[in-house]
């Protein structure tokens, strides 16, 4: 039987379950994703077999300017996923600060880091990149 990964938002009227992760997984620094995790860098992930177990409903959705969306907790504000322009909510990655147990994820990339905080520093022995993955 496949393991399925739990996770929630915090005040847990939101829960779901996912069977798998992308390999890669990346810290990102942009401002967008500082804003919507109130946090230095959002980390986001790809995953596959996605169940939403409860408190679908409770899921709002920002859409920025660039046309990429954010979804969050409409009750307790945590910040559970983000999709690229025109993306279906099949298609979210998730954040994985919100899985309730420990997954099978190495953080592989730190990116945009051209906009991170001075008061952050950037951890020793991850590639980083100024922009996304493949630029500097
Ligand atoms: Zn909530
Ligand atoms: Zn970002």
């Amino acid at each position: 039987m496949t393991h399925k990964y739990y996770g929630s938002c915090l005040c847990g009227g939101i829960s779901f379950n996912v069977t798998g992760f992308s390999k890669k997984a990346a810290n990102c620094y942009c401002t967008m994703c500082r804003k919507f995790h109130g946090a230095a860098y959002g980390t986001l992930v790809s995953v596959t077999g996605l169940t939403w177990l409860k408190g679908f409903e409770l899921l709002k959705h920002f859409t920025a300017e660039n046309g990429t969306q954010r979804s969050f907790c409409q009750d307790c504000g945590t910040s559970l996923g983000f999709r690229i322009k025109n993306a279906g909510i099949d298609e979210i990655e998730l954040a994985i600060s919100t899985f309730d147990e420990d997954i099978p994820i190495k953080i592989d990339a730190q990116i945009y880091t051209e906009y991170k905080a001075n008061w952050c520093e950037l951890q020793q022995g991850i590639p980083s990149f100024l922009q996304g993955r493949n630029e500097n």
